[in-house]
């Protein structure tokens, strides 16, 4: 993969602005890419982010798409055009990076219709209409990169409504990748194990005997950084993974192995 590999490309990062997002929407833009910053209401930590790529020499702008309400896809597209400018000439696209997930839900017994109505409209019903009404747009050759999470493979039900999200995910992507192949766009996922964001903060971090059995459980005896899924989301987007498609790509330092 060369140092620019995502030169004259254009990407959208949602959920951008923090976390794993933030991390990706770094590395793409360090890639070459032009990287829209898309984020729910933090406008800013995601202007702070676009300050960060452009110091280091990459083009990003921020954009305010907050998701898991009717008709959030079209007014995330709505907020592209309006702010892309000379980074998406024609309003064309390259890489989509459905990032934005809400990384938690109440076990089954207190779980209500509500939690699962808002978990499933940001994680799996906002990608789905994200990507339908992007693919006018998405460039022959585009990449479709869908974050999804271990919790997909391994039965944790006390997340149990979270992990159901990121299976229908999956099945999503395999099935774009069957559909958008003949134009040779490829779909894939990438499932994190535990990273250290702000979403494990609260148990995690400053909690010695937690960060020890969260790092006992990846193989490499360590928790996940950001970095850790922002690098195979770049060689997903890089054309040196022109021929992985419709796959999980597991980013969990071999939990449970
Ligand atoms: P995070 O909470 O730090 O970031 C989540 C991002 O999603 C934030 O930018 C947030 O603004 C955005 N988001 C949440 N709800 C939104 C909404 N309604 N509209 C628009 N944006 C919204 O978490 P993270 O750890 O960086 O997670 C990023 C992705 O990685 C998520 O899809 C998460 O499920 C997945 N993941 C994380 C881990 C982990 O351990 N951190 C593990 C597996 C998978």
């Amino acid at each position: 993969m060369g140092a620019r590999a995502l030169e004259g490309k254009t990407a959208l990062v949602t959920g951008g602005s923090r976390g794993i997002g933030r991390a990706i929407a770094q590395r793409l833009a360090r890639d070459g890419a032009a990287v829209a910053v898309a984020y729910a209401r933090n406008e800013a930590a995601a202007e702070e982010v676009v300050e960060r790529i452009r110091k280091d020499g990459g083009r990003a702008f921020a954009l305010r798409a907050e998701l898991g309400r009717h008709g959030d896809a079209a007014r995330l597209w709505a907020a592209f055009d309006a702010h892309a400018g000379e980074y998406a000439p024609g309003g064309a696209v390259d890489i989509i990076v459905n990032n934005a997930g809400i990384g938690r839900s109440p076990d089954l017994s207190s779980l209500t219709e509500d939690d699962f109505d808002e978990v499933f409209a940001v994680n799996v019903r906002a990608p789905f209409f994200i990507v339908q009404q992007g693919l006018k747009r998405l460039r022959d050759g585009g990449r479709i990169i869908n974050i999804s999470s271990g919790a997909a493979r391994i039965a944790l039900p006390e997340i149990m409504a979270y992990g159901s999200t990121k299976g229908a995910l999956d099945t999503f992507t395999l099935n774009l990748a069957k559909e958008l192949g003949p134009r040779g766009i490829t779909a894939n996922s990438v499932a994190p194990g535990i990273i250290d964001t702000d979403v494990n903060a609260g148990w995690l971090r400053g909690n010695p005997q937690a960060e020890a059995q969260a790092a006992a459980l990846s193989a490499l005896g360590r928790i996940g950084r950001t970095e850790d899924v922002a690098d195979i989301v770049a060689f997903l987007a890089s054309d040196d993974a022109r021929w992985v498609t419709g796959q999980v790509i597991d980013a969990t330092g071999g939990s449970g192995l």
